[in-house]
């Protein structure tokens, strides 16, 4: 099963979802079962959701620049693929471990099911901080990771993509190691096993803005549906990678003022709005947003308290918890980031009447290109960026909808909608095609 012999590898199999309270897959359990309850989920479908199909762990050793070498150790669970392929990213981050990548698999397989994707669920990563390593140890890390999961990934089995620490560059070589272990008469066939690739490697025009493109969408319906004008709109926004990058930058053409800032660095303040753009350029030179010239620095509790009218988390998970979450005084919080509010923060943003776009929904532009990739690499073709947008919009739109009606239908919570609208189709296609044998 593994075609790296000399580095070691466990396919582990742990306790029942029901059994294990702790951590973040004890976040994934909760919300699930909450929706399972009201939807009263088939008993047999419920069984089988609750588990993950695979869990595979890869040590693998990793030759240094200093001539030592290092053992690493990198993660890919999936979760469910009755609806397609696993799909989900990969994470280079310290605290990447088997219980954070079985939560995020599992939200992977709803985020698809609502998004009426081709896809399972699926996620990994490496336990490693990348800024602790050059750009050749990197290269050779994500290689030899690459050729460790050997034909656990494929382009109609398991395909990765980026996520935290992660990017495009980290694709072409996960591309490239991939497409090296195949016959060379199948190499141009496999474009597609990553996504999330540079544009001359067969990467989507769009695909890095999907993500936060996909969150903007989702808070213009909210705006629309609320009667509140984006123009002049303040908001906050922790993380700014990817996803929060792009989703300031986007929301600036609509005139919302980008207000309070957090990364993992530390935290700023400017009430007359703080340009993204400019932010931007100063974060590629200088690594964090903590001491930008153009705003205050303020403190963890500073930030999360600061008045506005939306919360873009965009970073990591758990970040809206019990003591967070009674601190925010905003009318929004849209969930750029996987997991970022606790059950407990979920109550508590309740009971404030704090309105919620869930993570499954509001950060899932990013799958949703991911699989116009897929399919452009399947088609050997290449999609303008209009085409690419339009297509984003509809898809993530029609999500929305979905979710709000079965919000209403349950009279629940946005998250509790969101799960029904995934646990319904998983439900039904169970259902039509039985249970082997
Ligand atoms: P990234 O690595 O590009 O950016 C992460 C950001 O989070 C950085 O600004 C970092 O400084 C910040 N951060 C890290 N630790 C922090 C802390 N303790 N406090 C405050 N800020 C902190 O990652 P990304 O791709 O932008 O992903 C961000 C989130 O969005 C993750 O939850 C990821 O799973 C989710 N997501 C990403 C994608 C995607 O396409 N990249 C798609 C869907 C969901």
């Amino acid at each position: 099963m593994f075609s790296d012999t000399s580095g070691t590898a466990t396919l582990v199999r742990e306790r029942p979802l029901t059994e294990r309270k702790a951590g973040l897959y004890g976040n994934v359990l909760y919300q699930f079962s909450k929706a399972a309850d009201l939807y009263n989920l088939n008993p047999a479908i419920r069984k089988i959701l609750s588990e993950t199909n695979n869990e595979l762990i890869v040590h693998f050793p990793v030759k240094m620049d200093n001539g030592q070498v290092e053992m690493l150790t990198g993660y890919r669970v999936q979760h469910n693929n009755i609806l397609g392929p696993y799909k989900g990213g990969l994470r280079y981050h310290p605290a990447v471990d088997t219980d954070e990548v079985r939560a995020l698999a599992t939200w992977m397989t709803w985020k698809a099911a609502i998004a009426h994707l081709p896809f399972g669920g699926a996620k990994g990563g490496i336990q490693i901080d990348p800024a602790d390593y050059s750009s050749g140890e990197l290269e050779r890390i994500t290689r030899r990771f690459t050729y460790a999961l050997g034909n656990n990934i494929g382009p109609e089995y398991d395909i990765p993509a980026p996520d935290v620490n992660t990017n495009a560059q980290i694709m072409a070589w996960i591309l490239d190691t991939y497409l090296m272990t195949r016959p060379p008469n199948e190499r141009n066939s496999c474009l597609h096993v990553v996504t999330g690739k540079p544009l001359e490697s067969g990467g989507s025009l769009g695909r890095d803005k999907a993500t936060g493109q996909g969150v903007v969408l989702t808070i213009e319906r909210w705006a629309e549906e609320s009667n509140l004008r984006l123009d002049g709109v303040r908001y906050i926004l922790q993380g700014f990678g990817k996803v929060g990058s792009w989703a300031a930058r986007l929301l600036k053409a609509l005139g919302a003022r980008l207000i309070a800032v957090e990364d993992a660095g530390g935290a700023c303040f400017c009430g007359n709005g703080i340009d993204p753009d400019d932010l931007y350029t100063y974060v590629l030179e200088q690594g964090s947003v903590a001491e930008y010239p153009g705003a205050a620095a303020i403190d963890h509790e500073g930030f999360f308290s600061t008045e506005a009218d939306i919360f873009i988390p965009a970073a990591l998970e758990n970040q809206i918890n019990a003591d967070t979450a009674p601190l925010l005084n905003v009318r929004l919080v849209a969930e750029g980031a996987n997991g970022p509010t606790d059950p407990e923060g979920d109550r508590i943003l309740q009971e404030r009447g704090i309105d919620l776009i869930p993570d499954v929904l509001c950060n899932s532009g990013g799958v949703i290109v991911s699989y116009f990739e897929w399919l452009q690499n399947k088609r050997s073709e290449s999609w303008e960026l209009d085409e690419v947008d339009s297509k984003l919009k509809r898809k993530i739109l029609c999500a929305y909808e979905k979710v709000r009606d079965r919000v209403d239908e349950y009279n629940t919570d946005w998250r509790t909608g969101a799960y029904i609208v995934a646990l319904s189709v998983l439900e039904r296609v169970y259902i039509e095609r039985g249970i082997f044998p």
